[in-house]
């Protein structure tokens, strides 16, 4: 039996890891356009699984070579030879990302980490950066069967204390409660408190309990500070955009989907004389606040 079969695909892995730098570099322009960010995507990782169709792990790795290739461009061409690989570039990413690691120290240990399998990269950044182990892998949110999910963290000791404590003093209510009954119970507790549209109206929100009713009138007071949003147009608005970010590309009509974060931009800027009214306020995510900041 010749080898053309072995040279093939020695060459089309070639070609493969070509391609994934090529990918990588793409990603890292798409990065500094903010292109993600124009598309109705809240990051360069959601960008990555919604948009082109990697896995969360795929993407991860990408995103973590997006960043490294920052600060050390030279890794591109490290991929591109096969002398590091994506595997190894994230699991060193999680250490570099964790804090101030001088550059040159960075480029010493991924040397180090050059031909190596994972188990050797994982020895080496433990050895490397004086740690017992690696830091804690991406939460981990699984779907099964039914209404239920199981959801994988690794929690601080001190925190499954303040846990415990709280099933303690919540036993009034349910003596056999579970980890998963206490963490029900915290969500239904943080979102009465947080969440704008669950919020009871009490205190100074009963003057005017009319949801039509426009900052001025008879009821609401206005504020000296421009900027104040009264708390009755900050539930108008949450309920308005459902909680989500009202972010839109006007290309595609994509609506971003992120839930995190999100503020109160006003569309006509408080500097140009905008007014916090329900006509003149949107929530938008933290990315897409500061991108249409800079886009002013
Ligand atoms: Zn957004």
């Amino acid at each position: 039996m010749d080898y053309t079969l072995h040279d093939e695909t020695l060459k089309l892995v070639k070609e493969e890891r070509r391609l994934t730098g090529l990918v990588i570099e793409n990603l890292q322009k798409i990065q500094e356009a903010n292109l993600h960010l124009k598309m109705g995507y809240s990051s360069l990782f959601e960008y990555a699984v919604k948009a082109l169709g990697y896995s969360e792990s795929c993407a991860y790795r990408r995103t973590s070579a997006v960043k490294m290739a920052r600060v050390l461009p030279e890794i591109k061409e490290k991929l591109n030879s096969g002398e590091l690989n994506l595997t190894n570039l994230s699991m060193a990413q999680s250490f570099f990302s964790r804090g101030k690691i001088e550059v040159a120290k960075q480029k010493e240990v991924l040397e180090k980490i050059e031909h190596c399998s994972k188990s050797e990269t994982e020895k080496i950044l433990v050895r490397e950066f004086g740690v017992k182990a690696l830091p804690p892998k991406r939460e981990l949110v699984q779907s099964t069967t039914g209404d239920e999910a199981l959801l994988h963290v690794r929690l601080q000791q001190e925190t499954l204390k303040k846990l415990d404590r709280l099933k303690n003093l919540r036993a009034h209510k349910n003596s056999k409660m579970s980890y998963a009954d206490l963490i029900d119970d915290m969500c239904e507790y943080m979102l009465k408190k947080l969440d704008p549209s669950e919020r009871t109206v009490h205190g100074q929100h009963t003057r005017n309990t009319d949801l039509s009713a426009k900052p001025g009138a008879v009821g609401v007071a206005r504020s000296p500070n421009p900027r104040y949003i009264p708390p009755m147009i900050k539930r108008q608005i949450w309920r308005r955009e459902l909680g989500q970010c009202s972010y839109i590309d006007v290309k595609s009509g994509k609506r971003c989907e992120s839930r995190h974060l999100l503020q109160y931009d006003h569309i006509q800027p408080v500097c140009c004389g905008g007014e916090a009214t329900e006509q003149n306020l949107r929530l938008l995510c933290h990315a897409h606040h500061r991108f249409r900041d800079a886009n002013v």
